[in-house]
């Protein structure tokens, strides 16, 4: 089969796959120039709590602020820099960025408002000693570990290669919370719930889609929030667009929501501008809600 393989791999190497090639070497230089030159920038979206509509904190998004392309989003360019391993300078760089921007909150705003960042399954392969600098900044930055919360997705907790149990396990002792994002569309079981002591359970927002349109995607939303409650998780609906959608998962007993409904990720200042200005009359923010 080899051999075949071999006979037949010029057939396979099209023009457009020659393109791709090229385009994806271009796209990995141009991200390491970006680390170098910290072309990129956090957007932060409000996660909600269903039950006063107030902010409760905020999920950390990364885009790639390209010298020609403009904002780029992270879908074109997570998967290469996890190829490549450049996730981790990038990673690094979203802590480093999250927990500096809460000290400035704090600072400015009087609240110490908790952020979420996504951690990628490479970052916890390649982690090193990574996370005892992380706590050595929230301590020099005197945040408490609530500042940050780390979101995972469910492949992390199915490979038992990298150590994850050991590692959750610290951040747990470290105080730090952990969401499991996308939930629903892996293959986590009850069982790695309860192992990993999750705090937080990301429902994903193709089954908030689907609450309206298909009977199943309500028992299934229903029945991941009972689940969750039972085993003392918190949960969150992704991608809430709709009043139904919301008013469906608020009846169903989802604690927090996040959303276009709501908003979408916001730059900084927007963001700022709409949550923590203490004059506006939208800020919910309370102290101390997480
Ligand atoms: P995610 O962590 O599941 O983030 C939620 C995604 O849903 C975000 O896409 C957000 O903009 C989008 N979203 C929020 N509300 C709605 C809604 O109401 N409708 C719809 N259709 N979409 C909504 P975004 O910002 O493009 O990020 C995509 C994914 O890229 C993230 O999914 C996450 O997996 C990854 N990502 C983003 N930032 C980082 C990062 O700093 N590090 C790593 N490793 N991955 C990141
Ligand atoms: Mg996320
Ligand atoms: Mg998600
Ligand atoms: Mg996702």
């Amino acid at each position: 089969a080899a051999k075949e393989q071999g006979r037949n791999r010029f057939h396979y190497f099209t023009p457009s796959m020659q393109e791709f090639a090229r385009y994806r070497m271009a796209l990995i230089k141009d991200l390491r120039h970006a680390i170098s030159h910290k072309e990129f920038e956090l957007y932060y979206q409000p996660i909600i709590d269903m039950n006063s509509g107030d902010i409760y904190k905020v999920e950390a998004l990364i885009r790639w602020n390209h010298a020609s392309r403009g904002m780029v989003s992270p879908s074109e360019f997570i998967s290469v820099a996890e190829e490549t391993g450049l996730i981790n300078d990038i990673g690094n760089w979203v802590f480093e960025k999250a927990a500096h921007q809460s000290a400035e909150w704090r600072k400015q705003f009087g609240t110490e408002i908790q952020i979420s960042i996504n951690k990628s399954p490479v970052q916890f392969r390649d982690d090193g000693d990574t996370f005892s600098d992380w706590l050595t900044l929230l301590q020099h930055l005197e945040l408490s570990s609530n500042a940050i919360c780390v979101e995972i997705t469910e492949g992390l907790l199915l490979d038992a290669s990298m150590g994850v149990t050991e590692k959750l396990l610290a951040y747990r002792d470290a105080g730090i919370q952990v969401s499991l994002d996308d939930f629903g569309t892996g293959y986590s079981s009850l069982a790695y719930l309860k192992k990993f002591d999750i705090d937080y359970l990301k429902i994903d927002q193709s089954f908030t889609r689907n609450l309206e349109t298909d009977t199943d995607g309500v028992a299934l939303c229903e029945a991941i929030i009972v689940m969750a409650h039972k085993l003392g998780i918190k949960v969150i609906a992704e991608g809430v667009e709709t009043e139904f959608q919301r008013d469906f998962l608020a009846k169903a007993g989802c604690d927090y929501a996040q959303g276009y409904l709501f908003a979408r990720p916001l730059q900084q200042a927007e963001f700022e501008q709409a949550y923590l200005n203490p004059r506006s009359s939208s800020s919910g923010l309370i102290e101390g809600t997480h």
